[in-house]
C-alpha cells in the first residue's frame, strides 16, 4: 500500500514535469531501486538509455545498501576496512562533510538507532529507553574514517546512507544523461527530483510538492530550471503505536523521531546529494537553525507544518500554491 502510494506521488511529480504539445515526445522509464519507486522522463532518450540508467541505479544500490549482504556498506558495518575509490568512497566523504556542516543533525552513523526503530526491516516498534540511550552513544561516538588501508568505522557504530544515497544517485544519473547528450530530463527517486536543462520548449519544469496529508494532492508547484528538489517528510515512512505517530527521521541527540512541528522540508539546490542530506538534517534541527545554514549555502527551502507553509525568498516567484491549500495552510514567505 505504502509502495502504491509512493508510486502515485512519484508519477504525479513527473506528470507535472512533462510537456504536452511542444513537439517533443518524452520517453518514460519506471523501476524500483533503493527502496523507492523510480521514474525517469527523457527527452531525446530511448529505451536503451532508460534501461542503462536503471542498471546504473541497481549497481549503486548493490554497493550502498545497508541491508544487501554483499554491499560495501554491509562490509563496513561488519567491521571490515573497505578499499574503494568509486561511489562508496565519494558518498562516505560527502556524508562525513554533511555531518560537520549540520552540527551532527545529519549523522551517517545513525544506523544503530534506525535499526532499533525497525525502519530498515519494516518491523517497527517503539524501543525501550535503555536501548535508545545505547544507540545515541554509538551514533555520537562513531565516525567514518579514511586510512591508508581503506575506509572503516571507528567507535563501534554502523552507517546508514538512507538520508543521502538517493540524492547522490540522482546526481550520478543526471551526469550520465548529460554525458549521453540528453538536454532535457527529469529523474525522480521517491522524494528526490533532479532535472536536466529546461523543457524542450525552453520553459521551466513544474515540480509538484506533495501534500503531507496524502491522497496524491499537492501543496503547490515549483517552476525551476536545472536543479534538485528534495523533500524529507514524516509522511514517507512511519507507524502508529498507542495512537502516536512515529516516523523515520531520527534526532541523533534524543534517539527519537524528530519532533519540532515540521511535517516536511523541501530543499532546492544545484546538487541532489547536498539537498538530500540537508533536507534530512533540516527536518531534525527545525526551521530556525536550518534557515541560517540554508542562507549561508544559498539553497532554497519550503518548510511545512500542520497548517503553515514557509517559502524562502528565492522561491517567491517560483512557488504556486495549489488551489486546495487555501484555508488549510497559511503561506509565509521568509
Ligand atoms: P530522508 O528521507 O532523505 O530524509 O532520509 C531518511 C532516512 O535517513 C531514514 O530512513 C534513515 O535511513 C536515515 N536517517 C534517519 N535519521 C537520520 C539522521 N539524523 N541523519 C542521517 N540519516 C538519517
Ligand atoms: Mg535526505
Amino acid at each position: 500500500m505504502k509502495r502504491l502510494f509512493a508510486l502515485i506521488l512519484c508519477i504525479s511529480a513527473i506528470a507535472l514535469s512533462s510537456c504536452v504539445g511542444d513537439g517533443a515526445e518524452p520517453y518514460y522509464v519506471y523501476g524500483s531501486a533503493m527502496d523507492t519507486n523510480v521514474s525517469i522522463c527523457l527527452y531525446g532518450g530511448d529505451k536503451e538509455l532508460g534501461n542503462a540508467c536503471l542498471e546504473l541505479l541497481y549497481g549503486m544500490e548493490s554497493e550502498l545498501s545497508v541491508t544487501v549482504t554483499g554491499s560495501k556498506l554491509y562490509a563496513l558495518n561488519s567491521g571490515q576496512t573497505v578499499k574503494d575509490t568509486g561511489h562508496f568512497f565519494t558518498l562516505c566523504g560527502l556524508a562525513s562533510e554533511l555531518r560537520t556542516l549540520t552540527g551532527g543533525a545529519y549523522n551517517p552513523c545513525i544506523y544503530p538507532l534506525v535499526k532499533l526503530w525497525g525502519f530498515t526491516a519494516d518491523k517497527c516498534s517503539v524501543p525501550n529507553d535503555e536501548d535508545i540511550a545505547t544507540g545515541i552513544e554509538l551514533a555520537k561516538n562513531s565516525q567514518i574514517s579514511f586510512t591508508d588501508e581503506g575506509i572503516k568505522i571507528e567507535g563501534g557504530g554502523q552507517a546508514d546512507f538512507g538520508g543521502i544515497a538517493k540524492g547522490y544517485a540522482s546526481d550520478v544519473l543526471r551526469d550520465y544523461l548529460k554525458s549521453n547528450g540528453v538536454e532535457a530530463a527529469v529523474v525522480s527517486l521517491g522524494g528526490n527530483i533532479v532535472t536536466v536543462g529546461k523543457k524542450p520548449d525552453g520553459s521551466d519544469w513544474k515540480i509538484g510538492i506533495n501534500s503531507p496529508k496524502g491522497g496524491g494532492s499537492l501543496l503547490g508547484t515549483l517552476s525551476v530550471g536545472e536543479c534538485a528538489v528534495v523533500t524529507s517528510g514524516s509522511y514517507f515512512r512511519n507507524f502508529t503505536e498507542d495512537g502516536k505517530l512515529y516516523h523515520h527521521i531520527i534526532d541523533p541527540e534524543t534517539g527519537m523521531p524528530a519532533d519540532n512541528g515540521l511535517v516536511s522540508v523541501t530543499v532546492v539546490a544545484d546538487d541532489a546529494a547536498l539537498a538530500d542530506g540537508l533536507s534530512t538534517a533540516f527536518f531534525v534541527m527545525g526551521m530556525e537553525k536550518a534557515l541560517s545554514i540554508a542562507q549561508s549555502l544559498d539553497v532554497q527551502t519550503v518548510f511545512v507544518t500542520e497548517n503553515q507553509i514557509f517559502v524562502s525568498g528565492g522561491l517567491k516567484e517560483k512557488f504556486t500554491p495549489d488551489g486546495t491549500v487555501e484555508g488549510e495552510y497559511e503561506i509565509i514567505y521568509n
